[in-house]
Parts: structure tokens; sequence; C-alpha cells
């Protein structure tokens, strides 16, 4: 087996995330899937499995954050769209969320994933809509304005997620530009997410990825953990054994922790 794929015990992991001050806690993961769960207009539940199995491994915490356009009622419109037509929809869904904390004894948050490339998304959602919910995830594909995103979704707890900064930066990019970004996450309180999907990248390219994250760190910007599985849980075991190289290789230490549950 190649040395990179060799996975640590539970309790070294558990020291390892305790050591760097890292919650034991998966910020990112799906429950519904509205080709089969369709959970407001039929009969089907979503499925619990990655919550359960989380709860199975002894994580201090869990969340559920469904992305909003499998929430909604309106399964067919385009996600801009669907933003703006949430308030209906999301009562139903936090009410389900509630009902599923409830029945765990894990505690749990309640999330939800937005797509958004443009801010102007967001422009009427409603504020009532997402009251309820103990944080949201930011999807996009493009360097989105965060000041604004800020000013449409108040004063929420907000984690841009799988952020793909590979995209946005290269070798050549000055550090002052990629630090005026950072600064622009920090200033407008995001955090920033340890994605299963970014880690591998992140664990081959350290001398690409250590300077944005010396920057990170120097601005106090605050990481969450998020396995982003999908209604089946995967190998936590090899998920929480690369997020600890992570945290290892850059030394991370500045974790997000939500003060209730
Ligand atoms: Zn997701």
């Amino acid at each position: 087996m190649d040395k990179n794929e060799e996975l640590m015990s539970w309790n070294e992991i558990v020291k390892t995330i305790t050591k760097h001050n890292a919650p034991l806690y998966d910020l990112h993961t799906h429950s519904i899937n509205k080709y089969t769960d369709k959970f407001l207009n039929g009969k089907v539940p979503p499925s619990r499995q990655v919550i359960e199995a989380a709860e199975k491994l002894g994580l201090a915490f869990v969340a559920i954050s469904d992305h909003s356009y499998e929430i909604v009622n309106y399964p067919d419109l385009p996600e801009p769209t669907i933003i703006n037509k949430t308030l209906n929809s999301f009562i139903p869904y936090i009410e389900y969320l509630e009902n599923v904390k409830r029945s765990l004894k894990i505690p749990l948050l309640k999330g939800v994933e937005f797509y958004i490339d443009k801010p102007e998304h967001l422009s009427k959602l409603s504020k009532e809509a997402i009251n309820g919910l103990d944080y949201i995830i930011l999807e996009t594909r493009t360097k989105l304005n965060f000041t604004e995103v800020r000013k449409a979704l108040g004063n929420a707890t907000l984690i841009l997620a799988h952020p793909t900064i590979e995209s946005f930066f290269n070798e050549n990019t000055k550090t002052e530009e990629m630090a005026k970004w950072v600064d622009s996450l920090k200033e407008n309180k995001i955090h920033f997410e340890l994605n299963r999907s970014n880690l591998k990248e992140y664990l081959a390219r350290p001398e690409f990825y250590k300077r944005f994250f010396d920057i990170a760190k120097a601005k106090d910007i605050k990481f969450t953990i998020g396995s982003d599985y999908h209604q089946i849980p995967g190998d936590y075991i090899k998920f929480y054994t690369n997020v600890c190289k992570v945290i290892k290789l850059y030394e991370l230490n500045n974790f997000y922790k939500p003060n209730k549950v």
C-alpha cells in the first residue's frame, strides 16, 4: 500500500484532532435526494444513513446541510429562482431536521447548502426562511463577492464549501492578491471548509497550498470539516485520516466551533 494511503486508527485520529483543537464533527452531509426522496411531496423519507454512521462512530456532533434545490417544492426551476421561492419549503425542511434531531443521541446542527454564482441570487431570499438554521454552506464556482453575500444573509454562520482555490489562484498569483481574498473571507466572517473532495489535492501539492494556508492562518480564518457524503456514508476512517494529514501538514489549529448544538 502507498504510504499516503495508510489509514490511522480511530484512537490516533481522535488524538490528532484534539491536539489541533479541532472539534470531532462533520458539518457537511446530505440526507435528501430530490429524485428518490421527495420528502415534501411524497412518501419516501430522506435517508439517515450518513447521520447514523457518524453517530455510531462517536463524533461529538453532526449536521445535515441539504441542497436548497433538493429542499424546495419547485425542483424543476433553476437555482436562482428556487432560492427566491424558499420560504414555503424551508419551514417543512426545518421541521424535518427538528424531528431527526429529536430521534438522535448525537447532537445535530441544522444547515443548508446554497449554490450561488452571483450574490443577486440571494436578493429576494426571505430572512425568515433561514432563521431556523444553524448555518449556511455556500457552494460556488466563481470568486464570489463575499461582502454582498454577507449583506444578503444577515448574521447567519457562513461556510465556504469545498473552496477550489486552485481555480482562482496559481503559482504566479501575487501574495497580495491571495491575501486580499482571504481578507474578504475574514471581514465577512466566512469559514473555510476542509472538504473530503479537496484533501488529496492539498496533500499532493504542499508547495502550492502552503502559501494559502499560511495566509489564512495569519489572518485567523476558521476552518470546518465536512465529508459531503450524499445519503450513503463512505469510509469515515479514510476521510478523517486525510483530514488529520492535512491539519498536521499545514499545522491548522483554528477551527469553527458552534456555541450551541
Ligand atoms: Zn454538499
